[in-house]
């Protein structure tokens, strides 16, 4: 068996607060006097029980030097798992108040990232879709200087996907990649929905695909990836590990990426989340080093980044 932290990789799921340290959060908890939120307790749970840590967790982000603290930190985090390009997901409007402003966190976060981080501004599905369009425009301004992508997070059960095709729309005239969190809750049609009405390049998530075969297919033909994140579905009783699909969606040609969407809330890093698809599907290093590919390839990497990884995955095997 390899080492799985030298096999190169990529991390395209990843929030900016979800990614803090436990060490960070608590050190900035105590600075700040705030409280450290628990563990999510073992067995299943509400969307509620991690969205309420969340905010717990974000609450401690005060400063311009928070933030940046924390977006290097995650760089260092998924480079030591064998991370070469990291993409990494911000709601501005979730630190504008603190930071004086949504520009104000853009320039930060982008001062912070490095050439090895793409920034991809999200928007929520719970919120207006006026404010998507809003910080779609904010995206669009920030092309080419480091953000690479637009996406909607949150619970997706919240919105519509007819009413964001505004917002993805300014994105793609911005040569952004669309990439919507879906198919968490809801079923396989949210998942073509992204992808035909959104444009979506990759679904974050996007689980509930694999019960349509005609969702997979549409999938496959068009190379559009899942962003999987083991960890993030036993909480939230939407799957166990013994039970990721992952064997079967690479069989049938879908570009599946593992990612790690928020380490600090499901505990586990880059390479623990491969280690858990050797460990409870049985992968083998071939199909490990499939994954890492297709995280490579489907990443907004500059072309150049992408090929010097994809030769490096060729060495680890
Ligand atoms: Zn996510």
């Amino acid at each position: 068996m390899r080492d799985l932290t030298t096999l190169p990789k990529a991390n395209l799921h990843l929030h900016l607060t979800g990614s803090m340290r436990p060490a960070t959060l608590a050190e900035l908890a105590a600075r700040a006097g705030l409280p450290v939120p628990d563990a999510i307790p073992a067995g299943a749970h509400g969307w509620e029980a991690f969205q309420s840590r969340y905010d717990l967790a974000r609450a401690v982000l005060r400063t311009a030097e928070d933030v940046a603290r924390v977006v290097a930190e995650a760089a260092a985090d998924d480079a030591a798992c064998g991370a070469g390009w990291t993409e990494l997901q911000v709601d501005p409007s979730s630190y504008a108040d603190r930071l004086g402003g949504y520009e104000a966190v853009v320039e930060t976060v982008l001062a912070a990232a490095g050439d090895q981080v793409g920034v991809i501004l999200v928007a929520s599905w719970a919120g207006p879709p006026e404010q998507a369009v809003r910080m779609a425009e904010l995206a669009a301004r920030y092309a080419g200087r480091g953000v690479v992508g637009f996406g909607l997070s949150n619970d997706e059960r919240r919105g519509r996907v007819e009413d964001f095709v505004p917002a993805f729309r300014v994105a793609a005239e911005a040569g952004l990649i669309a990439v919507p969190h879906g198919g968490f809750f809801e079923g396989a049609w949210h998942v073509r929905a992204c992808v035909e009405q959104l444009g979506a390049a990759r679904v974050g998530h996007g689980l509930t695909a694999h019960a349509d075969p005609a969702t997979v297919e549409l999938l496959a033909e068009r190379g559009v990836a899942l962003e999987i994140c083991p960890t993030s579905y036993p909480p939230l009783g939407v799957a166990e590990l013994a039970g990721l699909p992952l064997r079967s969606l690479l069989a049938a040609g879908v570009p599946v990426a593992l990612g790690t969407d928020d380490p600090l809330l499901f505990g586990h890093d880059l390479s623990g989340q491969y280690a858990l698809a050797r460990e409870h599907l049985a992968l083998t290093d071939e199909d490990l080093a499939a994954l890492a590919r297709h995280s490579i390839t489907a990443s907004a990497a500059p072309a150049d980044r992408k090929a010097r990884l994809l030769a490096a995955v060729d060495d680890w095997r």
